[in-house]
């Protein structure tokens, strides 16, 4: 395996399990600076949050 193969496994679109990007995004949980959104796969029906995170905060001049 290549390091773009991997690259690739770690990457965060569309679906974890079956990469498909036939997926729907549902409600969002936010706390603190975390902010979760449960996903789910219309091709093999996983279901997984995906979580954002405050990374940095830049001043708008
Ligand atoms: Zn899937």
């Amino acid at each position: 395996m290549s390091f773009n193969d991997e690259a690739d496994e770690m990457g965060f679109d569309g679906c974890p399990k079956c990469h498909s990007n036939n997926v729907q995004g549902g409600s969002f949980d936010v706390s603190d600076n975390t902010v979760s959104q449960k996903m789910l796969c219309d091709d093999c029906e996983a279901e997984w949050y995906d979580v954002y995170q405050l990374v940095t905060q830049e001043i708008v001049e």
